[in-house]
């Protein structure tokens, strides 16, 4: 396709978007009394307008029938978190089994480093991208020193080449077969936060369980964002965000992903509580733990209804477009993105920016400003757009296909150049 930076072409674009009529079913923040530019989907994804329904439901239910919602609500709460873990294990390319809606994030991943991170003297490192997320640093080397090893020579961080911006596969690889049978476990995010890169994640578990690792993803910039086939991949298991890309509410559940291969097996440790006891007979109270051999097994405590509501009403909507739909949008749209950006560049003598999102890229952008800076970022959010300031001088630009247009696209390009004129 030919694109235009006009706006002309931009609604043109929009009328004959497929998921257009979608924009309208969430809620926009306001800036000077307009819908904002919202380009920061991959921190916090907007209300879906369906999700307060879904909460007063609850509300509802505790209302009136008190302690007896647990079995009798509509959607009854002993076991609400189970209708999030077919929608999600489709987004994630799981089965349901292997798939748990429970706790946040960096717990989550914390619960599944007591069963995949068991370091002996001979094989303790891990393996992580250089300068990952602060709280999965944070993670790895808390888990490091409560195993008693000594991080500087456990984590080794895979980096990138000199002068690049990006990671290469075949250096994930080498590094792998390098740290070789020492090696305990791979971590690393499917998506980077910061550049947008896309892992060949494929590639890096089979060389991780090559050498006898057990490899993860953190999925907070990956799920709802990318096509995610963990069961072909052999993953052995993730764990994700539901507030970015999937738009559930701020600090919303996350949930896990255990490869089947491992679900019966009971030689694996675990923190366990009397959510994960099997459900038959969980009420049963009994002194024993009984596994369901599926990645409930893993639940600690019992579900926080309130905010899975939100999250379920957003989750029936990714059931509805799915990630194909999704996906083919966010290709064009990230593809316009990028050429307003280019077309910018051209037109402005001033204009010294650099987008480091390589092309193994899902929907976002990060553009590296040689210069401008900090104003330019404050100029675009007071003029309407809503982006993201990583230090030292990268924006994110994530324009999330639920909801934005392609004219928000162009409106950005208009608002940048403008800023851009302004700030020499
Ligand atoms: C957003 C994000 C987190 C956030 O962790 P929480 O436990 O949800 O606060 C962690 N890791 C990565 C890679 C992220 O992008």
């Amino acid at each position: 396709m030919q694109f235009k930076n006009t706006l002309e072409f931009a609604k043109e674009l929009d009328v004959n978007d497929a998921l257009k009529g979608y924009r309208d079913q969430f809620y926009f923040p306001k800036i000077n009394g307009k819908d904002a530019i919202y380009f920061t989907g991959n921190s916090l994804g907007l209300q879906p307008k369906t999700a307060q329904k879904f909460v007063d439901d609850v509300m509802q239910d505790w209302a009136q029938l008190g302690v007896e919602g647990h079995f009798y609500a509509e959607k009854s709460w002993w076991d609400y978190h189970e209708r999030l873990a077919a929608p999600m294990a489709t987004l994630l390319g799981a089965k349901t089994k292997e798939v748990c809606v429970m706790n946040t994030l960096t717990v989550n991943l914390h619960f599944l480093m007591a069963s995949f991170y068991r370091p002996t003297a001979k094989r303790f490192k891990i393996i992580c991208e250089e300068k990952a997320f602060p709280s999965d640093q944070y993670m790895l080397t808390s888990q490091v020193k409560f195993h008693g090893f000594n991080p500087k020579d456990t984590i080794v961080e895979v980096k990138k080449r000199e002068g690049e911006h990006f990671w290469r596969t075949e250096d994930v690889v080498a590094k792998i077969n390098e740290v070789g049978d020492e090696l305990a476990l791979v971590l690393i995010g499917g998506v980077n936060y910061y550049n947008g890169q896309v892992f060949d994640m494929k590639t890096i578990t089979k060389a991780g369980q090559d050498v006898g690792a057990f490899v993860g993803w953190d999925l907070a910039h990956a799920a709802g964002n990318i096509e995610l086939k963990l069961n072909e991949w052999n993953a052995d298991f993730a764990s994700w965000c539901s507030y970015k890309y999937i738009n559930s509410g701020p600090g919303n559940a996350s949930g896990i992903y255990v490869n089947e291969k491992h679900l019966a097996d009971d030689s694996i440790p675990r923190l366990e509580g009397w959510w994960g006891s099997k459900k038959e007979t969980r009420f049963l109270m009994k002194p024993e733990f009984e596994s369901s051999h599926t990645a409930d097994s893993w639940q600690v405590s019992n579900p926080p209804v309130l905010s899975m509501a939100p999250y379920l009403a957003s989750l029936e909507m990714f059931a509805e477009v799915g990630m194909p739909a999704l996906i083919k949008k966010r290709n064009v749209i990230v593809a316009y993105l990028e050429f307003v950006l280019q077309e910018i560049d051209k037109e402005v003598e001033t204009a010294n920016f650099e987008i480091i999102t390589p092309k193994e890229r899902g929907t976002q952008l990060s553009v590296l400003l040689h210069g401008q800076g900090k104003e330019l970022f404050n100029y675009l959010m007071k003029n309407g757009v809503i982006t993201d300031w990583r230090e030292p001088n990268v924006i994110r630009l994530a324009p999330a296909p639920f909801y934005c247009s392609f004219e928000d696209m162009y409106r950005f390009g208009q608002i940048l150049k403008e800023g851009i004129l302004q700030s020499n």
